[in-house]
């Protein structure tokens, strides 16, 4: 038989009475971890074990489940700026309800009946539910990032986004139709939206032979690469320094965004690609020129 505390670290740490008992764990081994200090009561009929980290204490407290943005971070999947703990309670929960955690960061609380209840765990929403309340939290530009980038981290297929789709509000449907799949982060979508809505020609991880994919490929002539918070270290940076010059060799300029170029100084970042893409649109044409001129020339 699986000990209490095994059994709760299998179900995400937090466990439900219910849980434990449909797991096998009998009233006196709960008794037993409880008394050895292996597991801890959260409140009535919710046991945590030492892993439970605060927002799941936090959630756990409120009778609510981790929900909306704060599930997806938990998933990595995009989530704007947004730091605060979204919980979902039942409609009926109403009460005095603490308005931050205990570092305080807001809590930004879900009353609702779940629309895509399929939870496999007491403490979160289902993945599709958690979308589902994103895409209404965020504004259109990161709802849109989210839903791309939710397939791109495989918590939902393309299907699932499309059913989440059919439910999201009206402001959000111009988006949904240029939602495309492609991007290997959110803040990729949001360049290549940004950059498309200002009129440039935009292609989405470009296969180039001898540099692999590129993230962005503007005006058929500038490489733009979109740093994610994932990547750091000094393979990663010989790796980007490789391919820059690669797609420099190519005859293409290579440009490179940090997530704080993006996200707090668009404004600065715009300017310099626009500069980049119209001076190699420019040499594009010399180049081109030349050619045309010399084939054309029959003197
Ligand atoms: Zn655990
Ligand atoms: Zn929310």
């Amino acid at each position: 038989m699986h000990s209490a505390a095994s059994v709760i670290c299998s179900l995400g740490h937090v466990a439900t009475t219910a849980e434990l008992r449909r797991r096998g764990v009998s009233p006196g081994a709960l008794r037993d971890a409880l008394a050895g200090g292996a597991v801890a009561r959260a409140v009535r009929g919710v046991y945590v074990c030492a892993h439970a980290d605060p927002d799941q204490r936090t959630a756990t407290a409120a009778f609510g489940r981790i929900s909306c943005l704060s599930a997806l971070r938990r998933a990595g999947v995009w989530t704007g700026l947004d730091r605060s703990l979204h919980l979902q309670l039942p409609p009926h929960a109403r009460g005095d309800r603490p308005a931050a955690d205990r570092n305080g960061r807001p809590i930004h609380y879900h009353w609702a009946v779940p629309r895509f209840p399929d939870s496999r765990r007491s403490w979160l929403v289902s993945p599709m539910e958690a979308v589902w309340q994103a895409i209404r939290c965020l504004d259109e530009e990161n709802a849109i990032a989210c839903l791309e980038s939710a397939v791109h981290e495989r918590l939902l297929t393309v299907d699932e986004v499309r059913r989440v789709c059919g439910r999201a509000p009206a402001r959000l449907q111009r988006g949904i139709r240029e939602l495309e799949f492609t991007a290997g982060s959110g803040m990729e979508t949001i360049v290549r939206r940004r950059l498309r809505h200002a009129g440039y020609t935009v292609v989405a991880q470009v296969q180039v032979t001898g540099v692999g994919d590129e993230d962005l490929l503007v005006e058929d002539c500038v490489a733009l690469e979109t740093d994610g918070e994932k990547w750091h270290g000094p393979d990663r940076f010989h790796f980007d320094r490789n391919r820059d010059l690669k797609t420099e060799g190519l005859g293409r300029r290579a440009l490179r965004l940090t997530h704080d170029q993006v996200m707090y100084d668009w404004e600065t970042t715009f300017l310099s690609i626009t500069r980049v893409v119209d001076d190699a649109k420019r040499e594009q044409t010399r180049r081109f020129g030349r050619v045309i001129l010399h084939a054309d020339d029959p003197l």
